[in-house]
């Protein structure tokens, strides 16, 4: 049979009950469609339909997509005849309604549709379609399984267990069970942990799993333990085993650390203990032998770590403060020093809501959310801690996802996209390192910043909202010295340790005495040297990957260009070959010049590779790593460069902005910044803050723990303002000509800016149609605010070329809303053109 969609049993009742209603759902579609798509309730469904649960529906002719029941009503849609509802998946909103109200709110403040917002909250699993495979679960295994399967179920199974990670998509579980309805049996053995799901070949689920072993339930208090001990009084091989245990986990302290259980490996490869002793417990019942599927955060097992650290006096104070804003404002800003101990006020924070009974989510940049950070909090908040991250599978994600809804996760840690799960009585957010760039989502749309999600997070639930940064935003110091936000400042470091001292160092000058190898200074190497030589460890930063970022031919000057962008290819020399950072295009290193024919290729500029490289042969007795892009594409080599370095296996780290963030190594006493001057020389109104939160970051990585720290920055003009901020470490000074600067050019946080980019594979329709919205837009807005249109810097990417326009408007809510519905206006007027409809129109609110 082949699978149609059509409502099961449309059973055509001839006479209805005169109080009988006819029910109609709108529903988000996961697709950029301007509006909600009216269906139509079966009667006899009417009690199923739960909003923010969701529904099967046909949409086209062909396709059949999961979608979220926004509102429920009796008015049927004006313009076209509504199709049945095909079947309902949830009982329960997977959706809650603060989410729906948040959502709503991002699509009209980002300027996009509510399908797109949706599309990027919902894990893909959650989002069903005809497309969507399943699979047998890595965990489920057919005899052991503790929960029964019915008979549907098990020819599901069945069907799945033949050959090793054997798939069917939904069409073929519809075809198999002979009946259209079958998502409730895919979602009940989903549940049950039988199947996953993916959407995907390339997908695929493989988890790690370990054997685990804990006590037996029954033998968890303390008398049955006493009486076990008793039993096994001639059997000292399994009374050591026992003991083992539960030294490992103290279940006389606490019961629930039974729960985890700890990997059966720590007990069988024990030298110490008997592994037929382990089984023989397993056997006999006393101990339970289960599997654990393990997060890619190698968590240490050390339940007797409980405790957080004693915040220092400081520490204390800055809580206090904060708590006491808190009784005034919803949103206060911790400025604290890097190393000022943050985390473990963020940590104190989180327990305190915890026990008043709120939601918590923190949430850290990406590059931040390491092993280290999760360790710390898994410490504190063992089993009540959700962990998402970005590179988790999808199925990793629904488990996050379940789990707040469940309410088994009350305090989450998450990046940007951390935003979108179901809380529905959050109490505190934390939005650590809340300058961050990275909170920013550039595509697809929404183009969100999770910073201002969160706010809005926090407004809406009635949460308390603290950012914390050594370097904040401008736009959010603003904020707090308006008093719209609370302030509270800590200026020294924890314990011992004062900041670094920083030197400049004038590489021009060495140049010309020759005291420059490569892009060296003889002071950066030398001092580098010294640390390694004292077995302290050195971290290195040039923002720019790959060994260098043009080639260019010495007899014709011909530079190799990327066919689809503006830009140069930038050469990969491990690879050996040329790449373009923009579109991921790349080719073989040529030998000889296209052009001419010359053999005479040379390099100009430096990126990390190349520093590696050098570093090899200058300091031949470091072990030097690199962490970039290019470094950190396979799921877990982040972590295991970020261990190595915290291990010691490594002297120097080497990498781009990866390394300036949030990260904490004790034995860091040396950091480089080898060119400050491409950073600072950025055509971007927020360069300047930019460059001066990278060097005051990645200088904070330095001397964090007792040692005193030294950072060396490489500079052809030591004179430029901006460092002597920095040396100075003066925030509030940086801050006072930053925002006079802002407020001469009418930047934020005294304006807000829209920016509008078109796109069109001819270069002439892209200008034209940028003309016509320019147009369009001043007829509305007037022309002082709108700037443009211009080529980007980079005007061609992946074959588009760009034409930017760029409107500032007042900070003003209402004339904000009434701005955007111009724009939206005008651009839909270009998007009408026929002559433009190939070209693509993005908006992206508050660009960075
Ligand atoms: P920040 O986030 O402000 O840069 P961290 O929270 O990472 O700083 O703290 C810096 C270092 O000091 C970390 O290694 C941390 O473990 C340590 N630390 C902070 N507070 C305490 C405390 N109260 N007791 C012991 N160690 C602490
Ligand atoms: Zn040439
Ligand atoms: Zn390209």
């Amino acid at each position: 049979m082949s699978l149609t969609f059509e409502f099961a049993s449309p059973a055509p009742v001839p006479t209805p009950a005169p109080d009988r209603v006819t029910l109609f759902v709108d529903v988000i579609l996961p697709l950029p469609l301007p509006k909600l798509y009216t269906y139509r309730v079966p009667y006899e469904l009417n009690d199923n339909v739960v909003i923010g649960g969701r529904v099967i529906v046909q949409f086209g002719a062909k396709r059949t997509l999961s979608c979220i029941v926004a509102a429920v009503h009796e008015t049927p849609p004006k313009e076209y005849q509504a199709k049945y509802i095909l079947e309902f998946i949830d009982d329960a909103p997977v959706v809650t309604q603060p989410q729906l109200k948040l959502f709503r709110w991002m699509a009209e403040y980002y300027m996009c549709t509510l399908g797109e917002v949706i599309n990027a909250a919902l894990p893909s699993a959650l989002k069903l379609s005809s497309e969507s495979r399943i699979q047998l679960h890595p965990v489920f295994v057919a005899e052991g399984s503790p929960y029964p399967l019915d008979d549907k179920e098990q020819r599901i199974v069945d069907a799945l267990g033949g050959e090793d990670g054997k798939a069917l998509t939904f069409t073929e579980v519809g075809d198999l069970l002979e009946v259209a309805s079958f998502h409730k049996v895919i979602k009940s053995l989903m549940q049950k942990d039988v199947i996953f799901l993916f959407e995907q070949m390339a997908d695929k689920y493989t988890p790690k799993v370990v054997k685990k072993v804990r006590l037996a339930e029954h033998f968890v208090t303390m008398a049955a333990v006493e009486q076990l001990f008793d039993t096994l009084a001639s059997k000292p091989k399994q009374v050591d085993v026992l003991l083992k245990y539960l030294q490992r986990v103290p279940v006389h302290h606490n019961e629930h650390l039974n729960q985890q259980g700890i990997e059966k490996a720590a007990l069988t490869s024990s030298p110490h203990l008997s592994p037929s002793a382990v089984n023989t417990l397993i056997k006999n019942g006393i101990l339970e032998q289960f599997d654990q599927i393990v997060s890619r955060f190698p968590l240490e097992e050390n339940p007797l770590a409980q405790m957080p650290f004693q915040l220092s006096e400081a520490q204390t104070t800055a809580r206090d403060e904060v708590m006491t804003l808190f009784g005034q404002k919803n949103i206060v800003l911790l400025h604290g020093v890097t190393g000022s101990g943050k985390t473990e006020i963020y940590i104190d924070l989180i327990r305190n809501a915890l026990d008043g009974g709120g939601q918590v989510l923190y949430l850290l940049p990406e590059i931040a959310l390491t092993a280290q950070i999760v360790t710390r909090l898994m410490r504190v908040f063992g089993s009540r801690l959700g962990v998402y991250h970005s590179k988790f599978s999808d199925n990793e994600r629904v488990e996050v996802w379940n789990g707040v809804l469940s309410g088994r996760f009350q305090v989450v840690v998450g990046v940007r996209s951390a935003v979108f799960l179901p809380f529905d009585s959050l109490s505190l957010l934390i939005v650590d390192e809340e300058h961050e760039s990275s909170y920013k989502q550039y595509d697809p749309a929404p183009r969100y910043n999770a910073r201002e999600v969160a706010l809005m997070i926090g407004n809406f639930q009635g949460a308390k909202v603290l950012l914390g940064s050594a370097t904040p935003a401008v736009e959010t110091f603003y904020m707090a010295r308006q008093g719209r936000y609370g302030l509270v400042s800590l200026s020294k470091r924890f314990g011992e340790a004062g900041m670094p001292e920083i030197e400049l160092i004038d590489t021009r000058k060495l140049r010309a005495d020759k005291k420059m190898h490569n892009h060296f200074s003889s002071d950066l190497l030398s001092a580098m040297e010294s640390k390694i030589a004292q077995q302290e460890q050195v971290i290195l930063f040039q923002n720019r990957r790959g060994y260098a970022p043009v080639i260019a031919c010495q007899d014709c000057g011909y530079i190799p260009k990327c066919q689809s962008c503006a830009v140069s290819l930038s050469y990969h020399k491990h690879a050996h070959e040329l790449r373009c950072h923009y579109c991921g295009y790349h080719e073989g290193m040529p030998t000889q010049c296209p052009a001419c024919g010359s053999r005479a290729l040379r390099t100009q500029g430096f990126g990390t590779e190349k520093l590696e490289d050098d570093l090899k042969i200058m300091l031949p007795q470091a072990n030097v790593q690199r962490m970039d892009l290019d470094t950190t594409r396979a799921k877990n080599a982040y972590q295991q460069i970020i261990g190595d370095f915290e291990q010691q296996k490594t002297n120097v780290l080497v990498g781009t902005q990866m390394v300036t963030k949030g990260l904490d190594f004790e034995n860091v006493s040396l950091v480089g910044i080898v060119n400050a001057d491409a950073i600072i020389h950025y055509p971007d109104y927020r360069a300047h803050e930019r460059a001066y939160q990278m060097f005051v970051q990645v200088s904070g990585r330095a001397g964090r723990k007792g040692k005193k720290g030294k950072v060396l920055i490489q500079t052809g003009d030591p004179t430029q303002v901006i460092f002597d901020k920095v040396i100075r470490n003066d925030y509030l000074e940086f801050y006072a000509y930053e925002i006079e600067q802002r407020r001469e050019h009418e930047y934020p946080p005294f304006t807000r800016m829209i920016k509008l980019t078109v796109k069109h594979m001819d270069q002439e329709l892209a200008q034209k149609a940028a003309i016509l919205l320019t147009q369009e837009l001043v007829d509305r807005l007037g022309r002082s605010v709108v700037l443009g249109p211009e080529p980007p810097y980079i005007f061609r990417i992946r074959n588009f070329f760009l034409q930017e326009i760029v409107i500032k408007l007042s900070r003003e809510h209402t004339v904000l809303k009434q701005a955007k519905l111009d724009i939206c206006a005008a651009m839909d007027i270009v998007r009408d053109q026929k002559e433009f409809r190939q070209a693509r129109l993005v908006a992206d609110v508050d660009p960075m």
